[in-house]
């Protein structure tokens, strides 16, 4: 089945004020969101992911940040150089996004029912009575149970993944078109984790609000996701179909991501993680910017920088010189960037 995109991002570009100079966080990144799906943004701390969401949010503080260069298409409309007001109309209303844990802004001082009628009323014209019971709709719609309870508590009252869930239906409250979800269940224990992650695909079936999801884990976006994009340094390294990326990643760096899934770790073995970190913005001159910590890397992987080629599967890029020795060609027939 093939669907249309809802949001379109095209070679994006964000840099960051460090000392005198501007570093690039994010380094031409292009992808689409399809209506419906669940896609996933993977790669370690510092790659990109947050600066990619915030960017197609309007929401890149400057300073220090800045946006370079990219296009944003939010349902077939241009929305890269809309005004602060414009954002506003369509922030938390067509497109949503939840955080992680510790940035949630859920205020200690108010009930959840405050909240989440605020959230409800800044954006339609209910009355107060109908904002009530849309919150307990609401809180139905993410798996809360006696809502009318939840409603008059205060946040401290409710567990973390309460809370998420909260954040979920305050997110949820305007029926975005998009809902950009960063780390949601980072700050979560195992368990709490798979349910806030079932209730986001049960919230995708139901309400067909597409869904980008950004995590650290490949485990989670194995759970949920039908599409990946792996992000490296600020680049895309692979995407495609997670179905065929955890069967068979080409980028080393993608490899080394599924070895560090807990569940294919195992119990008793020691937990894997790629040694080395990711290089600070800017930092990486010359060659590809994973060579450095690539156990396959070769010599012309320190000299050049690959470009995103597309495979012969279908939808599917990598960013690795491996990649035109497998396939034959050293040349750059398969470019997309
Ligand atoms: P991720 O979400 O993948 O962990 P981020 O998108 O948050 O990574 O950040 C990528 C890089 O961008 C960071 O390593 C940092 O160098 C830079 N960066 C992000 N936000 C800021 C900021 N507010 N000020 C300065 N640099 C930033
Ligand atoms: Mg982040």
């Amino acid at each position: 089945m093939d669907r249309g995109p809802i949001l379109r991002i095209n070679d994006l570009k964000v840099s960051f004020q460090s000392g005198g100079n501007y570093a690039p966080a994010v380094d031409g990144v292009s992808f689409e969101l399809r209506e419906g799906e669940i896609l996933g943004i993977v790669g370690e701390s510092g790659s990109g992911k947050s600066v990619t969401s915030l960017a197609s949010m309007g929401l890149i503080p400057s300073p220090p940040g800045k946006i370079d260069n990219g296009k944003i298409i939010f349902a077939g409309k241009d929305i890269t150089d809309i005004s602060e007001r414009e954002w506003r109309k369509i922030r938390g209303n067509q497109l949503s996004m939840i955080f992680q844990e510790p940035m949630t802004s859920l205020n200690p001082l108010f009930t959840i029912g405050n909240q989440l009628d605020e959230a409800i009323r800044l954006h339609t014209n209910l009355t107060k009575k109908e904002s009530k019971s849309r919150c307990i709709e609401l809180l139905g719609l993410v798996g809360i149970p006696r809502a009318e309870g939840i409603l008059k508590e205060y946040p401290h009252q409710l567990s973390g993944g309460m809370r998420q869930r909260v954040m979920i239906a305050m997110a949820m409250a305007c029926q975005p078109k998009v809902l950009i979800a960063d780390e949601p269940t980072t700050a979560l224990d195992v368990t709490i984790q798979a349910q806030i992650l079932t209730l986001m695909k049960e919230l995708n079936n139901k309400t067909k609000t597409s869904i980008i999801l950004i995590t650290h884990d490949l485990g989670v976006v194995a759970e949920i996701c039908e599409r990946v994009i792996v992000m490296y340094a600020g680049q895309i390294v692979e995407q495609g179909e997670v179905r065929k990326i955890l069967k068979d990643p080409e980028h080393p760096y993608t490899k080394g991501l599924l070895k560090s899934i807990p569940e294919i770790r195992g119990k008793k073995d020691r937990l894997y993680s790629i040694p080395g970190t990711v290089p600070e913005p800017g930092t990486v001159k010359k060659g590809c910017r994973f060579a450095a910590r690539c156990p396959d890397a070769f010599a012309r992987c320190q000299m050049e920088e690959p470009e995103l080629y597309k495979t012969q599967k279908d939808g599917h890029e990598v960013r690795c010189f491996q990649h035109t020795l497998k396939e034959g060609s050293g040349d750059h027939a398969g470019v997309t960037s």
